[in-house]
């Protein structure tokens, strides 16, 4: 078991959020003979900390688990840790940003403590929404832990052709994902809209394509609200509905967007935000101000937080551009 990590008087780089990004972002720091502390809420919060099988990890050609990624890049980070300072689980509540850099309060084994550093790297990532059904989001877990329910076409797209499938949204996002999935050549797209109207929030020249793209693909569109999930034992996707019916799925794909963006550290930073509120940054992935669009010195943000693909080899990438960045020109 290795200690606890003790907090420095300061830092060459904080960083906010360990997932994948961030613990990217904190090996690089120490390789390239600075330190860092990481400040997380732990692997549990990590969007891929329930993918139960990636197939697009370098390194790995039978695939590997969210969670066992993130072993391993805890354990390269740990392996520093006279640089990298890991301070897990605790939570970072707020940042001050001065002449002298950034100052991060943070709670940490039921104190609360602030990490200085020259530079600030926000890697927080986001957070998917998850179906409710009967006010709970707990029910679909079973199914999203078993990898028979997906959030991310980019990942498990390919998982698709052949099978059977049930897209759960009622918006144009959702609606764009269902016509997407048949670039993977499904056998049947179904889209759930649990109670919810479709499409009701769209415009109106958007709708009418969306209705006849679905029309032309022969998209079921369910209107009932689920009540049940069940057929996890035959490993597919059984939901029962409102109106007493049942249907069998190979696969579920959850497409509900996002139920937190972790934007409130830099929106108090001033940072810039596109229309889909990630955070936008240039190609170091300095973060812009909203303000002049210049980027806002010693802050950078790496990872699904901004302006990206929302995939673990692009988390690291960011984070290797940022800690390089700040390395050679700011630092
Ligand atoms: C079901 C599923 C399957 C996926 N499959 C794949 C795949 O096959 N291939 C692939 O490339 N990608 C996949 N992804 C996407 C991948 O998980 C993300 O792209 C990746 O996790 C992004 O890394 P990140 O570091 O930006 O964010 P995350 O890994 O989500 O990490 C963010 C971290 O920030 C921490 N945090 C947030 N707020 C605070 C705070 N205030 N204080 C302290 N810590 C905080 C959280 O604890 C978390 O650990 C999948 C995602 C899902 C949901």
């Amino acid at each position: 078991m290795p200690g606890l990590p003790r907090l420095k008087d300061a830092y060459d780089f904080v960083v906010v959020g360990a997932g994948h990004a961030g613990l990217q972002a904190g090996l690089k720091a120490a390789l390239l003979q600075h330190t860092a502390a990481l400040i997380d809420r732990g692997p549990k919060y990590s969007r891929s900390y329930y993918a139960p099988r990636m197939d697009n990890i370098p390194g790995f050609p039978g695939g590997i688990s969210g969670h066992r990624l993130l072993d391993h890049q805890v354990q390269a980070v740990r392996a520093h840790e006279d640089r990298v300072g890991y301070f897990a689980p605790a939570r970072a509540a707020h940042v001050e940003r001065s002449d002298a850099g950034y100052a991060v309060t943070f709670e940490w084994l039921k104190q609360t403590h602030v990490a200085r550093g020259r530079a600030l790297v926000l890697a927080m990532g986001v957070v998917d929404r998850i179906p409710e059904v009967g006010g709970r989001i707990e029910p679909i877990f079973p199914w999203a832990n078993a990898g028979i329910v997906d959030f991310c076409v980019f990942c498990d797209g390919h998982t698709l052709p052949d099978k059977t499938v049930a897209v759960i949204g009622h918006d144009a996002f959702a609606a764009h994902t269902a016509l997407d999935l048949l670039h993977f050549r499904p056998r049947s797209v179904a889209l759930l809209t649990h109670g919810r109207p479709l499409l009701a929030d769209a415009a109106e020249e958007e709708r009418t394509a969306l209705l006849r793209a679905f029309a032309e693909h022969d998209i079921e569109v369910v209107l009932a609200a689920m009540t049940g999930f069940e057929e996890i034992r035959e490993k597919r996707f059984g939901v029962t509905f409102a109106d007493g019916r049942r249907a069998s799925y190979d696969k579920g794909f959850a497409a509900l967007g996002w139920y937190d963006m972790h934007d409130a550290i830099p929106r108090a930073l001033g940072c810039r935000f596109d229309p889909d509120g990630y955070v936008v940054t240039d190609e170091d992935c300095r973060a812009l101000s909203a303000g002049t669009g210049e980027p806002i010195p010693g802050l950078y943000c790496v990872g699904d937080q901004r302006n990206g693909w929302n995939q673990i080899p692009e988390a690291w990438a960011t984070a290797e551009r940022a800690v390089i960045h700040a390395y050679a020109q700011f630092l």
